[in-house]
């Protein structure tokens, strides 16, 4: 059960729609993730706003979630996350690609990697440009900033005091600095800050970490206004579909434990609900794509044809390496005893192998001259699986891997039936176009020169992935699709924006529908140029703004 539950005065005894199984607010959040935890604590700030968030995971208990390297025990664990996977998709040889997505207090900034990456300042401007007025860098900067407590102190680019913890990485893994180097030795620059002046160049990630453990939304945002009386989380309740009276929301119906409730909600309902099931319960509450509605006997009360359109991802490729030193996390995990000596190092220092996060190091890079900014990212892992939700390897070994930061390829998220507990059906279309495929092809070309310097040979006994036999551009393209997979950054399935695609306007209602919005990784008009967690925490800090706006407008 959750932190917080259901008050005993809200908990009913009868079955469907008793009037006892109804509670109220003046909004209901649909989604404890990274922007529903920030839009939810944000909101209660103001004691006579009543808030309620509702979420289908549990609390988060597990210990897992909050040691760093336990990102890979949550990875594919059912009882926190959803464990979709997509349909067989051509661009990856026709595979079914495995898409974690948090189902827990904290959502998916529970169980991610992480890595802190706000993306480009070019990203943001570029939003502005497509029409979402009020979200060019300069616009957002200010909810990075107010989100953040950077432990290296406040300048122009960070700030401090905010409910997200953004810290180093605690040690410098000698494949890490032999990474760094090689690529230095190579002409890239070091950058000591992603999220700073520039992207370009080579160093160490910063971390959504405090004091060595995960600082998710939950443990930033949320725990610290559990409190609040004017705040009520209601976990282990799956949204079904949102009340409509007409063309406006007025609640959502939620299932939990066997029993149907409804959450009225007398201002707005905002979705939360992340890019997958943001759009599903659109969709299931006949907002979405006339056509495919209909045919699941979903009566249309709004045709929206970019509903579940746009989707865009991350699509990486690995180059995987024996390690000829026992020093890599796997080489830890063999060893009882080492067990046992990170265990205590941890425990004491909070650093070492359990301190781990998925990348502590990465490359920006162009891959052509051209370009403004980078469109490839390479980063380093010191260990390596051969699929993450199967464990590490017996052997020695580590893994960089390269993905394209700008996708043009766009997918979709369908229906597959009109039961809300069915996951939709996720299409990412891979690859499908010219630009990504020849970018993922420079990025594995551009690891493995960084990989043959003198820099990192010292570590390699020998490239277990794609393996020496790969060479050509189409034999790395192919090996790209037989063995790439998702960064977990999928986007934009509700994207923001003026256009006839576009499901939410700048002010993140949902166009045509009073009393709805959205604020998660769904509305972003293009997926960042990086790691997703910050911008969508930005996004539902934002959304706070911008719902407390309209409040003094209409006072
Ligand atoms: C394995 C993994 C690794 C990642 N690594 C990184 C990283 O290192 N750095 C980084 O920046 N980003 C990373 N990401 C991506 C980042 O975490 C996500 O982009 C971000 O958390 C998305 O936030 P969100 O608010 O859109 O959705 P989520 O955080 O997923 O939140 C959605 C919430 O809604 C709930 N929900 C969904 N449907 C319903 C329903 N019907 N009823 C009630 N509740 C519902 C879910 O249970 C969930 O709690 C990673 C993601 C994953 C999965």
């Amino acid at each position: 059960m959750g932190f917080a539950m259901l008050s005993p005065s809200y908990e009913g005894n009868g079955n469907m729609a008793a009037p006892q199984n109804q509670i109220e607010a003046d909004f209901v959040i649909v989604g404890a993730g990274s922007a529903g935890c920030a839009l939810a604590a944000r909101l209660s700030e103001d004691p006579a706003t009543r808030v309620i968030l509702i979420e289908a995971g549990g609390d988060d208990t597990n210990r897992w979630i909050h040691i760093p390297l336990g990102f890979g025990k949550t990875f594919a664990d059912p009882s926190v996350n959803w464990c979709y996977e997509t349909e067989p998709d051509v661009g990856a040889a026709g595979r079914k690609v495995f898409w974690p997505r948090g189902k827990v207090l904290g959502g998916s900034s529970s169980i991610n990697g992480m890595v802190y990456i706000r993306g480009q300042a070019e990203d943001f401007d570029h939003w502005r440009q497509l029409g979402c007025t009020g979200w060019s860098f300069a616009d957002v900067l200010p909810y990075f900033k107010r989100a953040e407590h950077q432990v290296r102190g406040a300048d122009e680019f960070h700030g401090t005091g905010g409910p997200l913890c953004v810290s180093d990485v605690p040690d410098h893994h000698p494949i890490c600095e032999a990474f760094i180097a090689g690529a230095m030795a190579l002409g890239y620059e070091r950058n000591d800050d992603f999220n700073g002046a520039r992207q370009d160049g080579v160093g160490y990630h910063q971390t959504t970490t405090r004091n060595g453990r995960r600082c998710s939304t939950a443990v930033g945002y949320l725990r610290p206004v559990m409190q609040r009386p004017n705040l009520r989380v209601v976990t282990e309740a799956l949204s079904e579909r949102i009340e409509l009276a007409g063309r406006r929301a007025t609640g959502i119906v939620f299932s939990r434990h066997g029993e149907t409730w409804t959450a009225r909600a007398g201002r707005e309902v905002i979705l939360c609900s992340g890019a997958v099931n943001s759009p599903q319960l659109l969709m299931l509450s006949g907002i979405g794509p006339q056509e495919p509605l209909s045919g699941f006997g979903i009566p249309v009360v709004h045709a929206l044809p970019g509903v579940g359109q746009s989707l865009q991802d991350h699509y990486s490729a690995p180059i995987k390496l024996k390690a000829r030193l026992p020093i890599t996390v796997n080489d830890v995990m063999l060893s009882n005893v080492r067990k046992v000596q990170e265990g205590l190092k941890y425990y004491l220092f909070r650093n070492g192998a359990l301190a781990t996060i998925s990348s502590p190091a990465a490359l920006f890079i162009r891959t052509r001259p051209e370009l403004a900014s980078p469109d490839v990212k390479i980063s380093i892992s010191p260990f390596s699986a051969d699929r993450p939700q199967d464990g590490l390897h017996k052997w020695s070994g580590f893994t960089t891997i390269a993905y394209q930061l700008r996708p043009e390829s766009r997918g979709e998220i369908r229906l597959k039936s009109a039961n809300p507990a069915d996951p939709p059906a996720m299409i990412p279309n891979y690859l499908s176009e010219e630009t990504d495929r020849r970018a993922i092809v420079d990025g594995l070309k551009t690891a493995r020169q960084i990989l043959a310097g003198p820099h990192l040979a010292p570590f390699i006994a020998s490239e277990y992935l794609p393996g020496p036999a790969v060479q050509s551009d189409e034999e790395l393209l192919d090996y790209a699709r037989q063995r790439g997979g998702t960064v977990y950054h999928p986007t934009s399935t509700c994207k923001m924006g003026i256009d006839p695609m576009a499901v939410v306007g700048p002010d993140l209602r949902v166009h045509g529908i009073a009393g709805l919005r959205v604020a998660d990784a769904s509305v972003m008009p293009t997926v960042v140029s990086g790691n997703t967690n910050a911008a969508t925490i930005m996004i539902g800090e934002k959304c706070a703004d911008l719902v407390r706006e309209d409040l003094r407008a209409a006072a």
